[in-house]
């Protein structure tokens, strides 16, 4: 997970501490490092340069260049600087006032939403909630089926009517179900197409409008880099998500969704997908994946 990122920065940290006194020149050639490695790990070049900026104000100064420990002050200004592009507080699940609290999922075809509704399920009950899923998801074929799978093998309720290319009406239905149940939290998987389109958005909409969601989350893959990223800030604009999943971060050693998302979209990580199976998900925490990457 970010491994390449994460070495690239111990690199650098190693070198400056390894100074006992530095100059601004030292300062100056270790954040042209920083800046090289967020740009290799395809962090946005805005976002690079915005926390640059930060970093240079924060150290250039005497306080920093005159410390006890600068190599040490400059690593903790990077550090406390990463947690902040990576969200700074701990997300949180909305919870409604009278359950369910209702989650709609969305996001492109293949980003893991049908996982991750799954995913979200078993971390709910673990929380000794009462979730319930309804698989609105009428474009891709096996997308009901794979969800219905994966709801048996967790023992949670899956709604869906088969054959049907009727989501809102899956949607309408299943909150009603999900309501009878007196589910805690009623999950909703939508469709998703291969890029972003009207009829798509069109759909997402009249679907929010009858589900009313505390939640929606939108869900994209990690490995996608700076293409998870316009896709998050295209939905954000159509639909006023309230946070984002990032999947695969297992799989991404680079790291640039992760990095430039928040910044760019305005709207914060909540959960990462960290493996393909239903217990890899994690609440997201920035300053956890911080000392994961910086080791
Ligand atoms: P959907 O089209 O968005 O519903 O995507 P799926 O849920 O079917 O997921 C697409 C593929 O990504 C599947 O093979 C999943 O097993 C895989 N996948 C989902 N989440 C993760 C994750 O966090 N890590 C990894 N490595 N694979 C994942």
């Amino acid at each position: 997970m970010l491994n390449n990122l994460g070495n690239r920065f111990q690199d650098i940290f190693k070198k400056i501490k390894g100074n006992g006194k530095l100059s601004e020149k030292n300062i100056k050639d270790a954040l042209k490092e920083v800046r090289l490695s967020l740009l290799e790990a395809d962090v946005n070049y805005k976002v690079v340069k915005e926390f640059i900026n930060k970093i240079k104000e924060k150290s250039v100064g005497e306080d920093v260049l005159k410390g006890i420990n600068p190599g040490q002050q400059f690593v903790k200004i990077v550090n406390d600087e990463l947690i902040e592009l990576l969200g700074g507080t701990n997300a949180r699940l909305t919870k409604a006032l009278r359950p369910p609290t209702v989650i709609m999922l969305a996001g492109l075809q293949g980003a893991g939403k049908t996982t991750f509704a799954a995913k979200l399920a078993k971390f709910l009950k673990k929380k000794n909630e009462k979730p319930y899923l309804i698989g609105a998801d009428v474009y891709r074929p096996a997308a009901m089926k794979q969800l219905q799978v994966l709801g048996e093998s967790i023992d949670t309720p899956v709604f869906t009517i088969e054959g049907s290319k009727d989501a809102v009406e899956i949607c309408t239905k299943g909150l009603a179900k999900a309501k009878e149940e007196n589910a805690t939290y009623a999950i909703f998987d939508t469709a998703g197409r291969l890029h972003i389109d009207e009829n798509l958005m069109e759909e997402l909409k009249n679907i929010r409008k009858i589900i009313k969601p505390q939640e929606i989350l939108l869900v994209v893959d990690a490995m996608t880099g700076q293409d998870a990223v316009n896709v998050a800030k295209k939905f954000n604009e159509t639909l006023n998500i309230d946070g984002v999943v990032l999947t695969k971060l297992d799989g991404d050693a680079r790291g640039g969704a992760a990095l430039s998302i928040k910044a760019v979209v305005g709207k914060p990580i909540k959960f990462i997908g960290v493996g393909e199976k239903l217990d890899d998900i994690e609440l997201f925490h920035p300053d956890r994946l911080v000392s994961r990457i910086l080791g």
